[in-house]
């Protein structure tokens, strides 16, 4: 039997594609890149693609797309294309055995569409598809017969903890938050932080969109979300513990009152590495766990005056329907606008609960109408800043 993974990774020049590239090289010959991608980043995609010879390199921003392909002019057993299209026809390659979703944002929903409706294994670090699209994605998933696994990593803790008990004997879980570079930060100073405070991750380094993610702590909403789809439980079974060492990465109660807990150092290799080898454990070149050396951890509840965004992400587990692509399209507007300069940091929780209150819920959305409630929130968001707001949708390939 063929044993050899042929992995499809998209989002191959960001934070979790240059550490997923990392465990393929410590994992060694048994897992093999068959397609990479980048957006904007053609040079280090080019590096990339010399390196590992896969069969396709897709520049989906293809603005550079003639420079990527006089940069491996030599090496013409690489497939070039541009767009967004090509992300789509790689996650459904049917010689890939797993997809690695690390696009950033709903951006990556149309190729993990794809993937989960090839049956692929689909390794997602992508939760803005899982957060959008989780009440179609899961029961693709299982029409289609795909297997979707977590990278990120308090879901990776979760799954490594459930594997203590059968699904039935769950009662709850609880995911932890470093409470990011805010969390002593008064409610006051919270309305003039600069987007270089935001950019400021105590424990992790990441991409930049995640990194102001948590600083508001919408990754946590979004991560309330996504566990919710991926693990099929009810908003009443999901609580947020703020742990700042981010050492422990989530917590499973079982019905006897036993909590099993995953730790291990912030390190994303280990997450991704589960995901690829699932349900197998390798060595991995992330750092070990010396708790005698850490001495003490620590744990608070979160502040969801200071931080309302973890409100929001209780909500919108609840509602389901179209609430998730509204708190997320209007989430990715509002980041890029403070980005911008255009809105302060507490304006993207505000902007994003007001894109909740008003949007026209709709309970069990087809694919368009979860598009169309992602381009309305942006919408909103564009409107209120005076900046038309890019959608998903307007990508082709879905
Ligand atoms: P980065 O910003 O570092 O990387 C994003 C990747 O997506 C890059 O390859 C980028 O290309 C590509 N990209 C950006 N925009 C588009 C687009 N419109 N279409 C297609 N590709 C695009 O992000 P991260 O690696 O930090 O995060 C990726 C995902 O993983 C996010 O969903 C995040 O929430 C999740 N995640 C990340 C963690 C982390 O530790 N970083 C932890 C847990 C989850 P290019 O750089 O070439 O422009
Ligand atoms: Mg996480």
């Amino acid at each position: 039997m063929d044993k050899q993974k042929r992995i499809v990774l998209l989002g191959s020049t960001g934070s979790i594609g240059r550490s997923s590239l990392a465990v393929i090289d410590s994992l060694g010959e048994d897992y093999e890149v068959l397609a990479l991608s980048g957006h904007g980043n053609w040079r280090l995609l080019a590096e990339q693609a010399r390196k590992y010879r896969p069969r396709r390199a897709v520049l989906t921003n293809p603005k550079h797309l003639a420079d990527l392909k006089a940069a491996l002019r030599d090496v013409p057993d690489v497939e070039i294309s541009g767009g967004p299209e090509g992300l789509t026809e790689i996650a459904s390659d049917p010689e890939c055995d797993i997809v690695i979703a690390a696009v950033v944002g709903a951006a990556g929903l149309p190729a993990v569409v794809a993937a989960t409706k090839a049956g692929k294994t689909l390794a997602i670090a992508n939760k803005e598809s899982l957060v959008v699209a989780g009440c179609l994605l899961v029961p693709l998933a299982q029409e289609y017969g795909a297997k979707i696994l977590p990278i990120d990593s308090e879901h990776s803790a979760i799954l490594q903890a459930m594997h203590s008990g059968s699904r039935s004997e769950v009662e709850k879980i609880i995911i932890t938050a470093s409470g990011g570079p805010f969390r002593q930060t008064s409610a006051e100073e919270l309305a003039h932080v600069t987007l270089e405070d935001a950019l400021n991750h105590p424990t992790w380094i990441m991409g930049p969109k995640i990194t102001i993610d948590s600083a508001t702590m919408m990754n946590k909403a979004l991560e309330i979300i996504e566990a919710r789809w991926l693990f099929d439980l009810g908003g009443e079974q999901i609580e947020v513990l703020i742990h700042p060492e981010s050492i422990i990465h989530s917590l499973v109660e079982f019905c006897d009152g036993s909590v099993i807990a995953q730790m291990s150092p912030p390190d994303m290799r280990l997450p991704i590495q589960y995901a690829l080898t699932y349900p197998a454990r390798m060595p991995c070149p992330s750092p070990r766990l010396n708790l005698h050396e850490l001495g003490q951890l620590h744990f608070e509840p979160p502040d969801l005056e200071r931080f309302p965004a973890i409100r929001l992400g209780f909500e919108v587990a609840r509602r389901g329907g179209t609430a998730g692509a509204v708190l997320n399209g209007a989430n990715e507007g509002a980041v890029e606008a403070f980005r911008k300069g255009k809105i302060s940091f507490t304006q993207i929780a505000e902007l994003a609960e007001q894109c909740l209150n008003n949007h026209n819920f709709i309970d069990k959305p087809n694919l368009q109408e979860l598009l169309e409630a992602d381009q309305w929130a942006r919408r909103q968001i564009g409107r209120h800043v005076g900046v038309p707001q890019q959608t998903v949708s307007s990508q082709k390939g879905i």
